[in-house]
């Protein structure tokens, strides 16, 4: 392996094979601290340990990435399992980004090891008439995931501070008075007391920016027109939406200054390298769960006791 490669990453022994490592301190990195305004702009959307990444050579590098998140996927699969058999907590995921950030993708890859009873996919889209009907949460508390499950908002009750804020056209038939800043204060103030009953209740709730920058979309965009298979992807709506793409960083640094909690911390993650966001997700959902001490209940005595009669009469059974 080539030696600069190797002294510009960080490794770990496992099993004999060098593995690049993603520390407790990287992932602190991408939390935003309550109370801490950010710039987006201050946020790389690539990875600062790829800096060398042309000295690494691609595909070691993506090699590397993809052991990481191997690792962090059998770590998962066994977080999930305790995690419902502990039946204290739920799990709720929400990822939010730019068209083409890879929300799909990365939800795909990094949920790929979980059980699937456990675990439950919402992708949210424009609001029905009957959404529209009620209040601007009530579409998305009723997907919520109950104790011992994972439940992941591909988009979510964030788009009602964002797309809408952009947009604040689709705000239909509220009561009288003006849409101005107390009017969003009021929906943050929403959010974070939505969030904090869920969390008081047992809900781990994490949050994702996948930041992903304009020129790799235009780059994603580009790609969805030359390649015959992945035409079926590019909408007008894509094309309009990045005409706002100041509003949106706006809009985004708002709702995220307002809205990462103890509670439901928000993380801001490189999105330029999909492979790097992957690692980076799986990283922060599997040190989460792993922090959460979950364990197998303790066998009772009388369930002790059971199950070595059990056993005697089941070795003596024809
Ligand atoms: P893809 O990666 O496939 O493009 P997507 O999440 O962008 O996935 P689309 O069907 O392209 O899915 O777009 C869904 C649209 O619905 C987005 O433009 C989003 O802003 C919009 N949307 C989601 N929630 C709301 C909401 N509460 N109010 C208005 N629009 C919303
Ligand atoms: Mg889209």
């Amino acid at each position: 392996m080539n030696n600069r490669f190797q002294t510009n990453f960080e490794y770990a022994c496992n099993d004999r094979k060098e593995v690049l490592v993603i520390k407790q301190k990287d992932i602190d990195r991408l939390r935003v601290e309550p109370g801490k305004k950010i710039h987006l702009k201050d946020f790389n959307t690539e990875w600062d340990k790829l800096d060398k990444y042309e000295e690494a050579g691609e595909t070691a590098l993506k090699a590397q990435l993809n052991l990481l998140l191997a690792k962090n996927l059998t770590d998962l699969t066994k977080a999930q399992q305790l995690l419902y058999v502990d039946d204290r907590y739920s799990v709720l995921i929400v990822f939010q980004a730019m068209d083409a950030a890879g929300k799909d993708s990365t939800i795909k890859h990094v949920m790929s090891g979980v059980n699937p009873q456990g675990c439950q996919v919402y992708s949210f889209k424009k609001p029905s008439l009957e959404d529209a009907g009620h209040n601007f949460l009530w579409r998305y508390a009723k997907c919520l995931p109950e104790r011992g499950r994972i439940g992941i908002f591909n988009r979510s009750y964030y788009e009602d501070v964002l797309v809408v804020k952009v947009h604040p056209e689709l705000l239909q038939n509220l009561p009288e008075g003006k849409v101005n800043k107390a009017f969003w204060q009021g929906r943050y103030d929403d959010i974070n007391a939505f969030e904090q009953h869920l969390h008081r209740n047992g809900t781990i709730i994490l949050k994702f920016f996948l930041n992903l920058s304009k020129h790799e979309q235009k780059k994603r965009f580009l790609e969805r027109i030359d390649k015959p298979e992945k035409n079926w992807k590019l909408t007008e709506a894509d094309l309009a939406e990045r005409d706002y793409w100041q509003d949106y960083m706006v809009a985004y640094e708002e709702a995220i200054n307002a809205t990462s909690t103890e509670w439901a911390p928000w993380y801001i993650v490189p999105a330029d390298n999909k492979r790097v966001t992957r690692a980076l997700v799986a990283e922060t959902i599997t040190s989460t769960l792993k922090s959460l001490e979950l364990n197998y209940p303790k066998v009772s005595k009388e369930q002790a006791d059971f199950l070595i009669n059990a056993r005697e009469k089941l070795v003596l059974d024809s």
